[in-house]
C-alpha cells in the first residue's frame, strides 16, 4: 500500500488490463468504465456506437472506426489503470437520472419512459415488489400457490417471499429449472444470449458461453433457489390435475397428486399463480402407425439415455430448434441419420455459437465490478427493440417470401449464407432454403455445423413427407421405406394448449377450457374474465419472437401479479377479477398487430397460432408497452369484490 492508500501498480494486471482491452467491444465496456470510474469524459461524441444492427444482428465494435476504436481503447485503459492504482474504489452511487445519459451512450436518445425498464435491466433498480404483506394488510390470512418451480415459477416465488406473503410452490419434476430440467438432450443450450438469459435482479459474470450449455442454466436455476432459500417452500413431484374456484369462500382449491405414490390431496390458496410453461407437452406427428414401431423411439424433450445410439440406424423427425441442436450431436455416434423435414428453418449465422467467451472478455468481466451489467444492457438493448422492425409487416410489399423492405434485406443476408454454406451441394441447397419470411417461424443459430452435419455420408435429408410408420422405420409420400433401429421425435410441443391438463373451473364453475375453446385468451396474458385471482405466467400472447427476451416478460408479468395482489390487498377485497370488456380491448390491439407481423400473415404455419390460425403465443407489439402495461393494474380493467 502507497503512503496515499494507493496500491502499487501491479505489473501482471496493467498487462492482462491492455490485452483484455485492445480485443474488447467498446460499446459496452466504455459504459461501464464511465460507470465505475466516475469518469464519464471517455464518453465522447465520437466514440458513441451505433448500435442499430445490420440484418444480421449487432456489429460488435458498434461500427467505430479504427481510430474511434483506438481512442476509446486508450482511455478505457487509463481511467481502469487509474482506477486499480487508487484501490478499486467502488462505483460512485447514482441517481436514477444520472444513468440515463451513460445508458443513452449505448441507446442514443430514447423515450424518458424507457428509464425505469432500463434501470431494471441495468440491475441497479431491482428493489423488490416495493411492498410486504405486513405492512399493508399484517392481519389478513392469505396464501398463494404458484404452479411450477421453472424460470417463471421460481421468479414469483422469489417476489412473494420478498413481499412476505405465505406461499407453497407445487412442482411435479424432482427438481427446479422447468424445461432446463426436463430437456436434456444432446446438444441442448440456449439459443439466446445468457446475459438476457438470466433474472435482471440476479445477473452474474460467470457465464462460460453466450449460448450456454443446459447444464449451466439449470445449475444457474438450482443456485438461485439456493441461494434465495426457495426450496423450502417448493412441494416437489407434486402434479395439480385441478383447480377449482369457491366462490362462497373467495378460495382456490387444487387437486394435488403425488407423482411417487399417487396420492391425491387439495390445497387451499387465495390466490393461484400458474407457471407451468408453454412448452413442456410433447406433439408428436399424426401419421399413422406411429405406435407400432418396434425399435425404441421417444421425444427430444423426454430423451432416453438407457439407448447408446452408437451404430444404430437413427431417424429424426423436424428440424425446428430442438431437432436442430440434437442432430449434429447424434450424427457423431450413430451409424446413419436420416433427417426428415417438413419445413426448412431461417438459420441466422453466429459465429460464436458453441465457442467458449473470450479470454479476455472473461478477464475483464472478472475484474471489472458491473462490467457484465453493461454487457448484458447493451444486448438486451438490441434484442429488445432492435430487431422488431425485421418482422413488421408492409401491407403494401409484394415480394414473395419476405414481408417487408427490412425483412426482405433479412432474407437476402440468410438466403447468401446458405448459399456460402452449401455452394458445394447444390442437391442440398435446394431444399434447404425456407419459402416463407424471415421471423414467420422461429429463427435458429448456426456456425457451419448445420451444413457440415447434412453432408455428411452418414446424414441423410429427406424432405418427402411422411406417411406411415410401420414396426420397421418410416414411409414417405414417394414409397420409400426407411428402415431404423430407432425414431427421435423433435417435433415440438403442444404449445397453444395452455395449462392443458389441469381442469380449471372459475365464478359458477365455468371451465376454462370450454371458454377459450381451442382460443387461449388472458388480459395482458396474465387474468382472464370469470376466473379471480388467478394469474398465469407465460400466459398467452407473452412468446417472443423477435424482441425482448422471454424472462424479461416473465419478470414483468410477475411484478403485475404483485402489483395485482397489493392491490387487493390494500383494498381490503377478496376477489380481483378482469373485465371482460378489458379484454376485448386488450385483443382488439393484440389481433391487429399480430396480421401485421411476419409470424402472423396468412399460409405460414407455426407454433405460434391457435388451430384456427390465430396468433396466441406471441407478443407482436413492442417491449416498452409490455412493460408499461405490467407496471400497474389499469383499475377500469378489474372489478375488486369484498366478501360480506
Ligand atoms: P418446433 O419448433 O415446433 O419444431 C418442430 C419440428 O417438427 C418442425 O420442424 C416441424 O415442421 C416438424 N414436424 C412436426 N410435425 C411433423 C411431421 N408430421 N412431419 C415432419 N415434420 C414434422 O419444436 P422444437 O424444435 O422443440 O422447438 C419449440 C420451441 O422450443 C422453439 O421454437 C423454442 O422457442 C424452444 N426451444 C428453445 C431452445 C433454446 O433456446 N435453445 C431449444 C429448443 C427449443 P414444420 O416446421 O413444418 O411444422
Amino acid at each position: 500500500m502507497g503512503d496515499d492508500g494507493s496500491i502499487p501498480v501491479d505489473a501482471n494486471f496493467e498487462e492482462q488490463l491492455r490485452s483484455a482491452v485492445k480485443v474488447a467491444e467498446l460499446p459496452s465496456l466504455l459504459p461501464a468504465v464511465a460507470h465505475l470510474t466516475g469518469n464519464h469524459e471517455i464518453l465522447r461524441d465520437e466514440l458513441r456506437p451505433g448500435v442499430h444492427p445490420t440484418p444480421l444482428g449487432l456489429e460488435p465494435q458498434g461500427g467505430l472506426s479504427s481510430e474511434a476504436q483506438e481512442l476509446g481503447r486508450a482511455s478505457a485503459f487509463r481511467a481502469l489503470l487509474e482506477w486499480h492504482r487508487a484501490g478499486r474504489p467502488a462505483a460512485p452511487e447514482y441517481r436514477p437520472d444520472e444513468l440515463r445519459p451513460l445508458m443513452e451512450f449505448v441507446t442514443g436518445p430514447v423515450d424518458a419512459d424507457y428509464l425505469s425498464l432500463f434501470l431494471g435491466q441495468l440491475g441497479v433498480d431491482a428493489n423488490g415488489p416495493g411492498w410486504a404483506l405486513e405492512d399493508v394488510r399484517p392481519d389478513r390470512e392469505f396464501r398463494v400457490v404458484v404452479i411450477g418451480a421453472g424460470m417463471s415459477g421460481l421468479a414469483a416465488a422469489h417476489r412473494l417471499d420478498e413481499a412476505g406473503v405465505p406461499f407453497t410452490v407445487l412442482e411435479r419434476n424432482a427438481d427446479v429449472g422447468g424445461v432446463w430440467l426436463e430437456n436434456d438432450y444432446p446438444g441442448c443450450q440456449l439459443d439466446t444470449s445468457n446475459f438476457c438469459y438470466s433474472y435482471s435482479f440476479a445477473q452474474h459474470a460467470r457465464w462460460q458461453y453466450q449460448y450456454s450449455r443446459r447444464d449451466s442454466i439449470l445449475e444457474y436455476f438450482r443456485d438461485f433457489a439456493d441461494t434465495q432459500s426457495l426450496r423450502r417452500h417448493i412441494r416437489f413431484r407434486s402434479e395439480v390435475s385441478a383447480a377449482t374456484f369457491d366462490e362462497g369462500e373467495g378460495i382456490w382449491r387444487l387437486t394435488v397428486r403425488d407423482t411417487v405414490d399417487g396420492s391425491v390431496h387439495t390445497i387451499e390458496a387465495h390466490a393461484v399463480i400458474s407457471a407451468v410453461g408453454q412448452l413442456n407437452r410433447p406433439a408428436f406427428p399424426a401419421t399413422p402407425g406411429r405406435e407400432s414401431f418396434a425399435g425404441d423411439s421417444w421425444h427430444t424433450a423426454r430423451w432416453n439415455h438407457e439407448v447408446d445410439l452408437s451404430g444404430k440406424k437413427v431417424a429424426v423427425v423436424g428440424t425446428g430448434a430442438s431437432a436442430f441442436q440434437v442432430v449434429p450431436e447424434i450424427a457423431e455416434k450413430a451409424e446413419h441419420v436420416v433427417l426428415f423435414q417438413r419445413t426448412p428453418p431461417w438459420i441466422m449465422p453466429t459465429p460464436n455459437y458453441h465457442a467458449e467467451l473470450a479470454p479476455g472478455l472473461r478477464w475483464l468481466l472478472r475484474e471489472i465490478p458491473g462490467y457484465h451489467r453493461w454487457f448484458r444492457f447493451l444486448q438486451f438493448w438490441v434484442g429488445v427493440e432492435g430487431r422488431r422492425r425485421y418482422a413488421l409487416v408492409d401491407p403494401a410489399w409484394d415480394k414473395p417470401g419476405s414481408v417487408s423492405e427490412d425483412n426482405y434485406s433479412l432474407r437476402c443476408a440468410l438466403e447468401s449464407y446458405l448459399e456460402g454454406e452449401f455452394d458445394d451441394r447444390p442437391d442440398l441447397l435446394a431444399h434447404v432454403v425456407p419459402d416463407y419470411p424471415p421471423y414467420a417461424k422461429r429463427m435458429l443459430r448456426d456456425d457451419g455445423r448445420w451444413a457440415a452435419t447434412l453432408k455428411r455420408d452418414d446424414v441423410e435429408l429427406v424432405t418427402e413427407s411422411l406417411t406411415e410408420i410401420t414396426p420397421q422405420g418410416l414411409v414417405t409420400a414417394d414409397g420409400r421405406r426407411h428402415e431404423v433401429d430407432v425414431i427421435i421425435y423433435g417435433t415440438g410441443f403442444r404449445a397453444s394448449e395452455f395449462l392443458v391438463p389441469m381442469e380449471v373451473a372459475g365464478r359458477g364453475g365455468v371451465r376454462l377450457h370450454d371458454i377459450w375453446d381451442g382460443e387461449p385468451r388472458a388480459n395482458v396474458g396474465i387474468t382472464v374474465p370469470g376466473f379471480p385471482n388467478l394469474f398465469l405466467l407465460y400466459g398467452p400472447n407473452t412468446n417472443l419472437v423477435v424482441n425482448g427476451s422471454i424472462v424479461l416478460f416473465s419478470e414483468a408479468e410477475v411484478d403485475y401479479v404483485m402489483a395485482c395482489l397489493r392491490r387487493l390487498l390494500e383494498a381490503d377485497a377478496h376477489t380481483i377479477d378482469c373485465r371482460p370488456d378489458a379484454l376485448e380491448s386488450f385483443y382488439e390491439r393484440v389481433d391487429a398487430a399480430s396480421a401485421a407481423m411476419a409470424f402472423g400473415v396468412k399460409g405460414v404455419h407455426n407454433w405460434y397460432k391457435s388451430s384456427s390460425g390465430r396468433v396466441s403465443q406471441n407478443w407482436p407489439l413492442s417491449t416498452l408497452e409490455f412493460w408499461q402495461r405490467t407496471r400497474e393494474p389499469d383499475p377500469s380493467e378489474y372489478i375488486l369484490h369484498r366478501a360480506e
